[in-house]
């Protein structure tokens, strides 16, 4: 055994090994790869891993110039694939002025000025998400209380539901909004005890702000992606799939790409109406490269269940005047019907949302149409949400090869409300994880950020628990729909890799795939699944380089190793 051992060290020195650049050693490596499940160590050339081992196979890869980290144990899993964000617009929330936690009418004027003096002259303070409801009193604020301190900056913050915010002075101004602008039908311009403007302006009325907002600039979008990288970076996610990463979205990511900025790969959707435009210059599905390229064409089935807006067979319980609405692009259905059959044929790939049973059933017929006609193709049709599923339906996705592109931080949080409204049998196929794995669908995780967190850790604590938020699941919210942390962990690399035409270089720990990787703090394939909602993650690495190390950002807890 020995003397093979040493055959085996002989005949790779004389085979000229390269060095690899970056080791991992003594860890707990969770691979995806069936063929080599769990490993101890791997080793990376550049920006692709070589080899994946116990740790004595690994280590004669390391050479003088070789980053050497010694895991200690910990666990290892590919780089989470978030299978669907809107990753701009999560950007420019970080981007803004941070006002959610704000516990004070002071603290939000204070960080608003803080904010503030790191503008350009005459740049708008945008962003906020504040929540009154914090503060003692519970009071609105007013452009009084930031005015001395916003130096001509126009400043337009939101309230946390989106639903009104807050304007100063000078924003109004250019608003031209006065005590004579009269409120818009369904909206709300708030007053003084005198009829002054208080610079609070609730829903319709917002647009009469809204409309003055610049649009951003590239730089100014470029600054917002660099910020939603950082975030992912924290959060272990090595690839994203941006469900609206139309004009100039793209371009944006693309000159990120040529600086060499990009630490996230991107796979960028573009709006089903535009279908003939990519066509016509003869792109196919996935164009482009390992860091960036062309994802499917996102279209629209129906709106969402909390705004009573999913389209269902049955009218909502609690809402029994509607079943809902079918969105623009189904007005009328044939023109979804015939943009699906036209695109696919084309060599394309769609993925459309859809969440109440009725808009998932349509498509998943529409689908079925476009195979009809243009006969079997490698075309991965996506439904993003796949929310809620008649019990006929399930089955349809394996069948048709629909991918089923779900987010499941929405059912820990649905769950609070989504039996009442649609009711006990409907909630039977609803966040249907285990029967979509059990009848072959192929399941791809993500977050619907900035919509919920993009923290796949979360996503993975919720499919493995179904712990609704409000803590009243503790068995987990319609148990018998839980997966195991496994399976979730798959849905949330190799399941979204292939979703997006990438799972030969992604989604998995092997030979000659990209080197994206994340390390856990707990390993979370043996934990109790209530535990993950506390595991850390401790280390990013993306194209075979740390991104994110939490020691380093933590230098209290290094000095304890
Ligand atoms: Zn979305």
């Amino acid at each position: 055994m020995r003397v093979f051992a040493l055959l085996l060290m002989f005949a790779a020195s004389l085979a000229a090994q390269p060095e690899a650049t970056l080791v991992l050693l003594n860890g707990r490596v969770w691979t995806v790869n069936p063929a080599q499940p769990e490993a101890e160590a791997v080793a990376c050339v550049g920006r692709r891993i070589v080899a994946v081992g116990f740790t004595d196979q690994i280590r004669p890869w390391v050479g003088a110039a070789t980053r050497v980290i010694d895991l200690h144990g910990r666990r290892v899993l590919p780089g989470f694939n978030d299978a669907h964000v809107h990753f701009l617009d999560g950007g420019e929330q970080l981007a803004g002025v941070q006002l959610r936690d704000a516990a004070s009418i002071d603290e939000f004027r204070d960080r608003i000025a803080r904010f503030s003096a790191t503008l350009p002259a005459g740049a708008w303070v945008l962003g906020g998400e504040w929540d009154h409801e914090r503060w003692t009193p519970a009071t609105l604020p007013t452009r009084q209380v930031i005015d001395p301190v916003t130096h001509g900056h126009p400043v337009w913050v939101d309230r946390l539901d989106g639903h009104m915010a807050l304007a100063n002075t000078e924003a109004l101004k250019l608003a031209g909004v006065t005590r004579d602008t009269p409120d818009p039908p369904g909206g709300e311009i708030v007053r003084d005890a005198n009829g002054e403007p208080t610079g609070v302006l609730k829903d319709a009325a917002r647009a009469l702000v809204e409309r003055v907002v610049p649009a951003p600039t590239a730089a100014e979008m470029a600054q917002s992606v660099r910020a939603a990288m950082h975030y992912a970076a924290e959060n272990g996610v090595t690839s994203v799939q941006d469900m609206s990463a139309w004009p100039p979205v793209l371009a944006v990511y693309q000159r990120l790409l040529k600086t060499g900025e990009l630490t996230v790969r991107i796979s960028g959707h573009q709006p089903i109406s535009t279908w003939e435009n990519l066509a016509q210059v003869g792109i196919l599905a996935a164009f482009g490269g390992e860091t960036l390229h062309i994802g499917g064409l996102k279209g629209f089935a129906d709106g969402s269940l909390g705004s009573t807006t999913a389209l269902f067979f049955h009218p909502y319980l609690d809402a029994p005047n509607t079943s809902g609405l079918a969105a623009e692009d189904m007005i009328p259905e044939s023109k979804m019907h015939d943009r699906i059959v036209a695109a696919d044929k084309a060599g394309l790939q769609v993925a459309v949302h859809a969440i109440g049973d009725k808009a998932n059933k349509l498509i998943l017929d529409m689908y079925e149409d476009a195979e009809r006609v243009n006969g079997p193709r490698d075309r991965r049709f996506r439904i993003e949400h796949a929310q809620h599923l008649r019990q006929q339906d399930i089955p349809r996705f394996a069948a048709l090869h629909v991918i089923a592109s779900m987010q499941p931080y929405h059912c820990i949080d649905d769950g609070r409300w989504a039996e009442k409204r649609v009711g006990p049998e409907v909630i039977r196929g609803t966040y249907a994880f285990r029967s979509l794995l059990d009848t072959g669908a192929t399941l791809a995780f993500g977050s619907d950020w900035p919509v919920a967190p993009m923290v796949p850790l979360m996503g993975i604590y919720a499919a493995a628990t179904r712990r609704t938020l409000d803590g009243k699941h503790p068995g987990g919210w319609v148990p018998g729909q839980k997966i195991t942390v496994a399976e979730a962990i798959r849905a949330y690399t190799m399941g979204s890799a292939y979703a997006s035409f990438d799972d030969h270089i992604k989604g998995s720990i092997a030979p000659g795939k990209l080197a994206d990787m994340v390390v856990l703090s707990d390993d979370i394939l043996h934990i109790d699944p209530v535990k993950i909602a506390d595991t850390r993650v401790m280390m990013t690495i993306f194209d075979g380089t740390v991104v994110y190390d939490r020691d380093e950002k933590h230098p209290d807890a290094h000095s304890q190793h």
